[in-house]
């Protein structure tokens, strides 16, 4: 589906980036991987990991260029490397929200405007972007993090306005709990590990946590021809934990 076609995926060394990276690779893409570390990426040659950080401009000029000079352009962009944030709304401090802001927020705009003007040449551009179920759930103490994730899915209505006359499709998914490194990090501390994460598997309909293939596999789709007419919209990968 991806044949000549190149995706590149923020935080694409683990979790929901991997997964991505992965998926898109194995549907014939070839994929650039931005992550501060990225000797953990997939190793094949048709996949390029690349050292950037989504809060630093200059990094990402270079490591897109790298990319495109690699694989001959850039055609798709998931902006998915994010970070999180725990706490009532007066137990975050300034340094805490200017931080989670700067990489979930200001990161998509940043990594968005800096291969802009690769996607404007290309024939298949697609953008999607990784909010959360935190946008719309309410969710306890996650204040911090749920407002930058409502500003992934009001900055991806934005900029699918902005570019829905050039042809450049915006969308966003908005996964669930996902069973990734991130999770199995903010359960570390819990008393019981194992009963914390049932409960998270609970709260959503299916009973289970979603994968992070599952999550992909929705990226793929906003990505594809098969979304040609999508645009503007977020796609909840949660279980059915908001629509239920
Ligand atoms: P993860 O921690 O497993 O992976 C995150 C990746 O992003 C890592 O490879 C990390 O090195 C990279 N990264 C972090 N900061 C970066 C930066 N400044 N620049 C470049 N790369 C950076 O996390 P995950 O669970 O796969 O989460 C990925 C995305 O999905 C995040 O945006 C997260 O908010 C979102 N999300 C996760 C869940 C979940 O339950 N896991 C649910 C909803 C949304």
């Amino acid at each position: 589906m991806f044949d000549g076609l190149v995706a590149v995926v923020t935080g694409g060394v683990s979790g929901i980036g991997r997964a991505c990276v992965e998926a898109f690779h194995a549907a014939g893409a070839r994929v650039g991987v931005l992550d501060l570390d990225p000797t953990g990426a997939l190793e094949d040659p048709r996949v390029h990991g690349v050292r950037a950080d989504v809060a630093d401009r200059a990094s990402l000029t270079a490591a897109m260029a790298s990319v495109a000079h690699t694989f001959g352009g850039v055609d798709i962009l998931v902006n998915n490397a994010g970070i999180s944030a725990v706490g009532e709304v007066e137990e975050n401090d300034d340094a805490q929200w200017a931080r989670v802001l700067d990489v979930n927020v200001t990161g998509v705009a940043r990594t968005t405007a800096v291969t802009l003007p690769y996607l404007r040449r290309s024939r298949a551009a697609a953008i999607v972007n990784i909010s959360s179920i935190a946008a719309s759930a309410g969710l306890p103490k996650r204040a911090l993090y749920s407002a930058s994730k409502g500003a992934v899915h009001a900055l991806t209505l934005s900029m699918a306005a902005d570019l829905v006359g050039e042809g450049i499709r915006v969308n966003c998914v908005a996964p669930g709990t996902v069973d990734t490194p991130w999770v199995t990090r903010l359960l570390a501390n819990a008393a019981d590990p194992q009963a914390e994460k049932r409960q998270l598997a609970a709260r959503q309909p299916t009973g289970r946590l979603v994968t992070a293939q599952e999550v992909a596999e929705a990226v793929v789709y906003l990505a594809s021809p098969m979304a040609g007419a999508v645009t503007g919209t977020s796609l909840a990968v949660d279980g059915g934990m908001s629509g239920l």
